[in-house]
Order: structure tokens, then sequence, then C-alpha cells
């Protein structure tokens, strides 16, 4: 990030600074001079040139963080509403997502990376498992860096094994030429763990310590990956701190047990969890194993890109679950566990925590890098009165009140609009790959893909029919 930027004031905002003890300051200032957050308090003194941006009306937070999406997915938006993950697999595997060059992942990258920033989301991991070349990964690369957010390269190829692709010269050079001192916020490495009792990724998993990458991997997926692949991990020490697993959905005590040992976090894609059939969002049993919690969106090739849907989804999932387990006890709750506030941390501290970045994002608190979101939309009956902040981040607001987004400092956002973004051109290059997919894979596939077939629902019989409604004496017959 550029420091010869601006410094920049907000003033009278409502201030979520999400510091460890969570202080909400009313009528408050955040002044940022550089690329980091100078002071946050009530009637600052900002230098004479300083941006004055007034958030009175309006929540000041820290910048999003999402902790898991296939951005190169966004080139499809909205294709896979109606999948499942068995639908996800056969399309996106093995038919459209083998078709993507490397233009169609920057295409992809570019548009799910401004749309990461518009709304508010400042850090975002690119869960890039669509690295079938080295072209492919460069494309990735560069269209992350063409955007002023922080990114971090999950690399990932789902046409090969892993111990494949992570131990070829291709990758290494890859790895020397781009992440060595390149400008992306973070490298993982990302692949999933299938249980073979032969654990071929071991390999990866050495290359993986060898860089100092963390591991992100989908784990608890019902019907891809199981308790196996945690014990695996777990049995030939490989599972740290820094280890993310995705969903977790799917899991044992046991797992849960060795994730919490050893340190690691979930990334929970409620929307996801939901309806593509990972296993139910595992918020409610990750509360009880005392595990870290981030967020993320996995896909919009299905769902949406913003976590304030991630935030209400889980909320809501959670509580669901709650309820619904009291249920089957004739019980009854009269107090819900998970908080509107809790959720908010999760979608904040809690990526800067899973990411290794807990004292530079994550947080308004002096010294921290300014990733700062201004929620705020005059003109919207929903941003008034606001009395409970989290809760109205959470049920309130969305991703059309972002109002301003900085990132290191940076503008990137104001008064609603982007700054300093084409949208236009990444546009034209999702239409561009929309073409290629459509045209290569047929006009009959490609609606076949969009509209899995229904399956019949068996209507139970109702014994209740027996009377019928008589329009004309307007009474019931019998
Ligand atoms: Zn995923």
């Amino acid at each position: 990030m550029s420091a010869t930027d601006r410094p920049v004031v907000f003033r009278n905002g409502l201030v979520l600074t999400m510091d460890d003890a969570h202080t909400v300051l009313p009528g408050a200032d955040v002044l940022v001079i550089g690329d980091r957050i100078a002071e946050v308090g009530v009637g600052l003194t900002a230098p004479d040139d300083a941006l004055e941006i007034d958030a009175t009306d309006g929540i000041l937070m820290p910048g999003m963080v999402d902790t898991h999406r296939h951005l190169w997915q966004t080139a499809m938006r909205g294709y896979g509403a109606d999948w499942t993950l068995t639908q996800y697999f056969v399309w996106y595997y093995l038919e459209s997502g083998k078709l993507f060059r490397p233009e169609d992942v920057y295409a992809g990258n570019l548009l799910g990376a401004i749309e990461a920033i518009d709304a508010g989301v400042t850090t975002t991991v690119d869960w890039s498992h669509g690295l079938q070349t080295p072209e492919h990964a460069d494309a990735a690369v560069d269209a992350l860096e063409a955007v002023d957010g922080r990114f971090v390269l999950a690399y990932g190829n789902i046409q090969q094994g892993p111990w494949q692709w992570a131990t070829s010269p291709e990758f290494r050079d890859f790895h020397r030429r781009r992440i060595d001192g390149g400008k992306l916020a973070g490298f993982q490495m990302a692949f999933d763990v299938t249980g073979d009792p032969a654990f071929p990724e071991r390999a990866a998993f050495e290359v993986a310590r060898e860089l100092g990458a963390p591991v992100t991997t989908h784990a608890g997926v019902w019907g891809a990956t199981n308790d196996d692949g945690i014990r695996l991990m777990h049995e030939n020490g490989f599972m740290t701190p820094s280890t993310v697993y995705v969903h977790a959905a799917t899991l044992t005590h046991d797992s849960y047990n060795r994730i919490a040992a050893t340190g690691g976090s979930v990334s929970v894609s409620t929307e996801s969890e939901q309806s593509a059939g990972q296993g139910y969002p595992p918020t409610w049993q990750l509360r009880h194993h005392d595990i870290p919690v981030s967020l993320s969106m996995d896909t919009s090739v299905w769902w949406s890109g913003d976590l304030f849907s991630a935030m209400r989804s889980t909320l809501g999932a959670d509580r669901s679950r709650e309820h619904l387990e009291a249920h089957a006890k004739q019980e009854t709750i009269t107090h819900c566990h998970l908080r509107a506030e809790q959720v908010v941390e999760w979608a904040t501290r809690g990526g800067a925590r899973a990411l290794g970045m807990d004292s530079t994002i994550g947080a308004l608190t002096p010294g921290r890098q300014a990733d700062v979101v201004l929620i705020k939309n005059d003109a919207s009956p929903a941003m008034f009165p606001i009395l409970n902040p989290h809760g109205h981040v959470v049920f309130q607001a969305q991703r059309a009140d972002v109002h301003t987004v900085l990132v290191g400092g940076r503008v990137v956002k104001r008064d609603g609009r982007l700054v300093g973004v084409d949208l236009a051109a990444a546009r034209a290059r999702v239409a561009a790959t929309i073409d290629h997919l459509r045209e290569t894979m047929g006009e009959q596939a490609w609606q076949r893909g969009m509209n899995p077939d229904i399956p019949e629902t068996a209507i139970l019989e109702n014994p209740y029919q027996y009377t019928e409604w008589d329009a004309g004496s307007a009474q019931w017959k019998h």
C-alpha cells in the first residue's frame, strides 16, 4: 500500500473496535495515518490535510476476513444455485472447471477480488484449486495483485493428486517467482486428505512444512473426507496451529479433540454447508470443543460472496440447531448461547487469527493496519435506529450499506462507489469466459448443468381430507 495517501479521519461513528474487550465507542473518530490506525477516540485532532469522512449514523468496524473462497469460480456466478455437492463435483471438476483457461481464472479472480473489497471483505483467502498449469497460477496471482485488497493465495490443483503437483519443479519455480518477496498477503497450500491408509498426501505436507506454508483442507465433508483424514494427519504430525480445516461438518468428537489439541481453526461456510451437503454447519459443535472459528463464503458459483450473509446464516444455523436439539428432548431454549457479537468477532478477529495476522489486522486499534469499513446508508430505512451495534451488523446491514472501505490506509471504496477499479473491463473479461465455456460445452450441456433434475416428491396421505368446501353454500360438506 502506498504511504503517500492522505491521512483519513472518520468522524462521529459508532466504532466497533473488536479489540480484546470488544470495546464499542459511540460518537467516535478513527484517524488513519499512512497505512496504519493512528488513533481511535472522541474528538480527535487530525492533520490539516486529512480527508474527513462523516460517519454520523454509521458503524465503523475492521475490514472483514474470508478464510476460504474459490475466487476463480466467480466467473460462473450463480450458475450452480440448485446444485448439491454431487453436481458440483461432476460439473466443476469433470466438465466446466476443466475448460478454464488461464485467462478464465484471471477473469474469475479479478471480479471476485473486486466484489470482496466492495463488500468490506478486505482480506480473502483465494482457495485456488483450479491451477492446472503454472500459467493458470500466474494468472490467478496477476488478478489478485491488480486489486487493492489483501489476498492470500491458497495454491491447489484439483486435476492432480497433491503429492504430484506439490512436488513438481513447476510448483517450486512458481513459489520462487511469485510468492517469495511477492505482493500477496500470504501463501497457503490447499488440498484434501482422502483417508487412503497409505496417506499419499504426506509428500505434499512435507513440502508445505519445508516452505513454511500453512495447509488449508476441506475436512469433514460428507461423502468426501472424514475422520480418517484427520487421524492420518494427526498421527503423522501434520496438524499444526496454522492448519485451517474448512467445513469440518461431518466429524466425530475424536476429530474435534485432535483439532482442538493441536491448535488449528475451522473455517465455517454456513451457506455452503446448508445447501451443498457437507454436514450441518458445525459452530454448535466447535463451541463445545473450544475450537477457534473463522467465516468464509466458499464460492459464488452457488452462494453470495459477502460476510454479512456468512454472519447471518451462521448465527441462524447455530440457534436453529440449539432449538432443534432441545425440542427433541422436550426442552425449551430460553437463552441463546451464540450472540451476534461473537459472529462479528469470527468475521474479523477470527479470520485474522486463523491466518496468523492477528497482530496486524482484524481490529481497530492504534498500530494495526488500517483496514476499515464504514457501514452507513442514509437512504436506507434499515440503517436507523442503530441500537444493538453487533446485532445491526449481523441482521440489518448488507453489502449495499458498505459506504467506505480502506485497505492499509488506502481508500478503495468511498460513498458507496469503488475507487480506481475498472469494473467494466472486469465484466468484459468474465463475459468472454462465459462465451468460451458456453460454446465449448454446447448449449444443451450448459443448460443441463445449471438445471439439475428434481426428484419426485412423495405426497403423504392426508387423513383430514374427508371434508370438502362447498363454495355455493359457503360451508364444509361431509
Ligand atoms: Zn471449498
